[in-house]
């Protein structure tokens, strides 16, 4: 691979440049694709891709004009458009000592000579007056300039920079960089059966036709190209990756003894949903075939996912194995902590709970108790997969709102013993294409249905006042109500501060009833007596910040207040309104927004609209990105360069299927057409191997 460096045009000083772009080789360069484009052909018509104030022209030279002032220098020249519009351009220079010595304009004064072609890409001066006919200009190229046939009169590139570096260049070294050895000898990596079933351009074209397309069209089909290839590397690295693993069985297996299942139903008051009794079905023959189970189970807020995680880790149990469920927040670990416990004393199943917050004799406790085999299940946040927390005996590894875990951090868990079975919950559906894409041939189960006697959740948009007199007449009825305020900048400091202010201020509001403070400063022991109070009605009103957003559970809570509720997403928001609604009465959501932006007010309209957690999961996903929700942008490890998962799922559909047929054909990429692909999947996923593994 040969280095930027040695590329016409770029030296030693814009080789670093680059490198802040991660680029170093030429294929690096090449594999650098435009942000975004300008269409900058005669002509253009306004297809959206232009902003407004942009103005593109090809032009003649009528007459050119220095204008002097105090500070700067100003060139004028005088240009009549195809249309013979007379349209003036304007560029300024500060004066400088150079000034004096130098003329500023004068590579201007000699490109800009009466009746001189030129085109000309600028911003209106002023955007209001329709008429104006006045720019700043931006770049020009003189007509018959060699570069002009790259840098306008066709739809444009533009690029991701870093100081120092224009588009001008960026585009200068991309037209270089694609007449390069490199890019002449792109190899096509794609396997050319597949790429001729799906009609896709050649490598070599589809690369100068994403930096330099000739159409929009066929700029669609260069990106669909690329896209194709990046879904179906992922898509195979799962495919092979799963055919290694399938062979090694896990080595052990259940067996339904019931000696602790049946009396844990007997125990439990009501009866699991036919959706939750179906969804233990698929975990348990899992869990009993002799491949390791990777599942994820599916099922809105409130459908009573933690139950059927329960009776896995009862399974479990029955058949002497450790379990352990992992959540992503102190207050959700202590809350299945105290549902588990309830229900595990009865059957003299030892449980514990595990977070940071822990201290330290009793994690030694834990710890030894979880090493020698003692302790069955054990409950806790990211303390879990701490190195020196080991098991004796772990088979089961429950992992709950898993999208709220990185990737790595998943895959840790799993790292804690050779073989186990993983079941991962989440409350925030992802497509199923998606999921496959992610989380490789991964098992879904979903609950379709909410315990009976639930009622939708009233929702609505409400100022203030409103909101305070709806929580008032609510806990004078005998109901509690809930009042969250949102992380302020992420940090749970200044949150904590800014929730103490509020609590003091409604303390004044409602003198009449009890109030309680929740945030995630408070120490482990005031956080647990806090909800305990709240539980058992002691308190009326729970002023928190979204710690609360997963795990608490009060079926007398009728009254959800979001305050500055434009900041959430969508997925939080759901999840807040999940908190009421959980016992026999009606309940709302009052969500308070600040500023009332279309943007802010169509996402909360959405919210209004819908109990359907997937709806909402869905409409999140195409607002920010899936990404973001998957929790994999941090992280990076499954970033695509051309690919957009959400846009581009009918391409990741035929990744996926092209996938399957490949594999068929060719288990382990053994035939000589499959070698380059084969060659560019070790490159790619070799380091990332142990991500790809959650089979
Ligand atoms: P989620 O799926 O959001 O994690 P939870 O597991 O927290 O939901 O369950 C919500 C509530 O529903 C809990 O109080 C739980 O005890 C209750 N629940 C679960 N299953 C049933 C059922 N089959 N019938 C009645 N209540 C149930
Ligand atoms: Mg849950």
């Amino acid at each position: 691979m040969s280095s930027v460096e040695y590329l016409k045009g770029i030296g030693p000083a814009k080789a670093k440049m680059l490198a802040r772009l991660d680029i170093f080789s030429v294929a690096d360069l090449l594999h650098y694709y435009p942000r975004t484009y300008q269409d900058r052909r005669e002509n253009a018509a306004n297809n959206g891709l232009n902003p407004p104030s942009l103005t593109v022209f090809k032009g003649r030279v009528l007459r050119t004009q220095t204008v002097p002032a105090r500070s700067v220098l100003i060139f004028k020249a005088f240009l009549a458009d195809a249309a013979n519009n007379q349209i003036e351009c304007t560029w300024f220079k500060r004066r400088t000592f150079r000034s004096f010595r130098f003329d500023p304009f004068g590579t201007l004064k000699k490109d800009f000579k009466i009746n001189a072609e030129i085109w000309v890409i600028g911003r209106k001066e002023n955007r209001n007056n329709f008429f104006d006919n006045k720019i700043t200009v931006e770049e020009y190229y003189p007509a018959n300039a060699p570069e002009t046939a790259y840098q306008t009169g066709r739809i444009t590139p533009i690029y991701g920079l870093t100081e120092g570096l224009t588009n001008k260049q960026m585009r200068q070294y991309m037209h270089e960089a694609l007449f390069s050895a490199e890019a002449q000898n792109e190899p096509d990596i794609l396997p050319p059966a597949l790429a001729q079933k799906r009609q896709l351009l050649a490598s070599t074209q589809a690369l100068k036709a994403i930096h330099f397309p000739a159409s929009l069209a066929e700029l669609e089909n260069a990106r669909a190209r690329l896209a194709y290839e990046e879904f179906l590397l992922l898509a195979t690295a799962w495919g092979v990756k799963r055919t290694q693993t399938k062979a090694i069985a896990k080595g052990y297996g259940y067996e339904i003894k019931k000696n602790l299942l049946t009396p844990f139903r007997k125990n439990l008051g009501f009866d699991f949903t036919p959706s939750q009794k179906k969804v233990i079905n698929e975990i348990f023959a899992d869990l009993q075939s002799p491949l390791p189970m990777n599942r994820l189970l599916q099922g809105d807020v409130g459908s009573g996912k933690t139950l059927v995680a329960l009776s896995a880790m009862l399974l479990a149990a029955e058949n002497g194995y450790q379990s352990a469920i992992m959540a992503p927040t102190e207050i959700l670990a202590e809350q299945h902590f105290l549902t588990f416990q309830k229900i595990l004393k009865k059957l003299k199943v030892p449980v514990a709970v595990l977070t940071s917050s822990t201290k330290t004799p009793e994690r030694k406790k834990i710890l030894a108790a979880l090493a020698d085999g003692s302790l069955s299940v054990v409950v806790g946040t990211h303390a879990l997969i701490q190195d020196d927390v080991k098991f004796k005996n772990l088979k089961l590894a429950v992992i709950d709102e898993q999208h709220r875990f990185g990737v790595k951090q998943r895959a840790k868990l799993k790292e804690k013993t050779a073989k186990l079975d993983l079941l991962t919950m989440t409350a925030t559906p992802i497509p199923r294409t998606l999921a496959l894409a992610f989380y490789g041939d991964l098992a879904v189960s979903t609950i379709t249905q909410l315990p009976p006697g639930r009622r939708p959740i009233a929702t609505q948009m409400a100022d203030e006042y409103r909101a305070r007199h709806i929580v008032a007449e609510e806990v004078q009825k005998g109901r509690q109500a809930y009042i969250v305020y949102p992380l302020i900048e992420e940090s749970e400091n200044i949150s904590a501060k800014a929730v103490s202010e509020e609590f003091e201020k409604l303390k004044e509001v409602f003198p009449q009833f009890k109030l309680a403070m929740l945030h995630g400063q408070m120490s482990r022991t005031e956080k647990e007596s806090v909800m305990k109070d709240f539980a058992a009605h002691k308190t009326d009103i729970l002023v928190a910040t979204p710690v609360i957003e997963v795990g608490i559970d009060v079926p007398n809570a009728t009254v959800m207040v979001i305050e500055n509720a434009e900041r959430f997403g969508l997925a939080s928001l759901h999840q807040l309104r999940g908190r009421v609604g959980r016992g026999q009465y009606d309940s709302q959501c009052i969500l308070v927004a600040q500023h009332k932006g279309s943007v802010a007010r169509e996402r909360l309209s959405i919210i209004c609209q819908t109990c359907d957690g997937f709806k909402i999961g869905e409409r999140d996903m195409q607002l920010r990105g899936p990404g973001e929700i998957l929790g994999t942008r941090q992280s990076g490890e499954l970033e695509f360069k051309a690919g957009d998962l959400f846009k581009d799922r009918n391409i990741l559909q035929w990744a996926i299927e092209d996938r399957d047929e490949l594999l068929k054909d060719d288990p382990l990429l053994q035939k000589p057409e499959h070698a380059p692909f084969k060659q560019r999947l070790l490159e790619l996923y070799q380091k990332n191997w142990h991500l790809i593994d959650l089979s």
